[in-house]
């Protein structure tokens, strides 16, 4: 059975106990108490609780946090309703550490080690720094422990923020694959109207496609400092639905959340209607413009038909310029294009290793990269 199959049969409901990772997106608002500016560490231990859980039946889970600004204005005596971009960001920085603090507290009450990774914009748009994160997380994700990620708010201008949690969330989604992101907040699910103000409007449990009639349902943007609003978590869902990943708005508020969205509590479904891996795939077939070209030997295409990794070992000839990162051409002796992938090394770096073993890799450039000039989760056969 294929990923979207397991977690959501057709017509089914996704099933967060039986995906292999998911993205949880946690809004202020449900952690930091407004009056006081304190986290709310009872919610956070609830919380805590179903992540481990979730954790203990092998499901591998990522936190997007954000109250880093709402629990740091309060401590920089920051009371103005709208706060300056440089008063956020020396909220978020006096605030993330506090936040960090909390996250790991209550993890360890299950024995879980948490990770943070603070990311800008670029981190998940520019390739190289893609590649890096994305390695990041796995690794952090194959030793067990917990990401916790928030915007790296102290650093980016307002030209490059993401600005709201939302986005992040389903970019990291993207990034790493995950078949599921839930975003927690202080609305249970997408209704075609405001239901603050319209009593006629009506829940939505399930959405397969965002077309106009749905964003039309999402109204404006809300003001205030965090900014969140459904506006956002559709642009989170076109991402998150486009890489392939099902995600659910949720009611946060009350305590253990994803528990009551695994006993069937209410909240909107946007079902994606094909895996991570298939969307990984169907990007990296489509990359336009690849920068170069990696001609193979007989040998590694047997191996890459096979579904293997492109070592270095395999390739007879490099031609172009790209960096890290970048797409590549990859053709067959004849000169046949048979893949595109993403290359773990530039141009000049994949010169000197190209015909080599990969264990004389440290040697021949003086640092121990990868293994694989293009690993198979990078690969996609024409
Ligand atoms: N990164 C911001 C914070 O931690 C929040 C952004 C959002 O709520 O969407 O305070």
């Amino acid at each position: 059975m294929s990923a979207p199959e397991a977690a959501a049969g057709a017509g089914a409901t996704p099933d967060l106990g039986a995906m292999s990772r998911v993205v949880v997106k946690i809004g202020s608002a449900l952690l930091v108490d407004d009056a006081t500016g304190e986290i709310d560490s009872a919610w956070l231990d609830a919380l805590a609780d179903d992540v481990a859980s979730l954790m203990a039946r092998g499901v591998e889970v990522i936190l997007v946090s954000s109250g880093a600004i709402a629990v740091g204005r309060g401590c920089l005596g920051l009371t103005r309703q709208t706060l300056r971009l440089e008063d956020k960001q020396a909220a978020a920085a006096a605030g993330q550490l506090r936040l960090a603090h909390a996250y790991r507290t209550a993890l360890a009450r299950h024995d879980i080690t948490v990770a943070q990774i603070l990311v800008t914009l670029e981190d998940t748009e520019e390739r190289r720094r893609h590649l890096n994160a994305r390695s990041t997380l796995r690794t952090l994700l194959a030793r067990g422990a917990l990401p916790v990620i928030n915007e790296n708010d102290t650093v980016a201008t307002s030209e490059i923020r993401f600005g709201d949690n939302d986005r992040l969330a389903a970019r990291v989604a993207a990034m790493i694959d995950a078949e599921g992101l839930v975003l927690l907040s202080d609305i249970d699910g997408l209704y075609t109207g405001d239901p603050r103000r319209d009593p006629d409007a009506a829940f939505i449990p399930r959405v397969e496609r965002i077309d106009d009639e749905i964003a039309r349902m999402a109204g404006d943007a809300p003001v205030g400092y965090s900014s969140g609003g459904m506006v956002t978590k559709l642009a989170a869902g076109r991402i998150a639905l486009g890489a392939g990943c099902h995600m659910a708005i949720a009611q946060g508020r009350q305590h253990h959340p994803l528990q009551r969205m695994r006993e069937g509590g209410r909240c909107t479904w946007f079902v994606a209607s094909e895996s991570p891996h298939t969307a990984r795939k169907r990007w990296i077939a489509g990359s336009l413009n690849p920068a170069g070209t990696v001609y193979v030997d007989q040998g590694a295409l047997t191996a890459l038909r096979d579904g293997r990794s492109l070592l270095p070992a395999g390739v007879a000839r490099i031609a172009g310029s790209f960096q890290r990162g970048d797409a590549v051409r990859i053709c067959a002796p004849d000169g046949r294009e048979i893949a595109r992938g993403l290359t773990a090394y530039g141009d000049a770096d994949a010169r000197r290793i190209a015909g080599r073993k990969s264990s004389a890799i440290a040697e021949i450039l003086g640092y121990r990269g990868r293994e694989e000039l293009i690993h198979r989760d990078d690969l996609a056969l024409i």
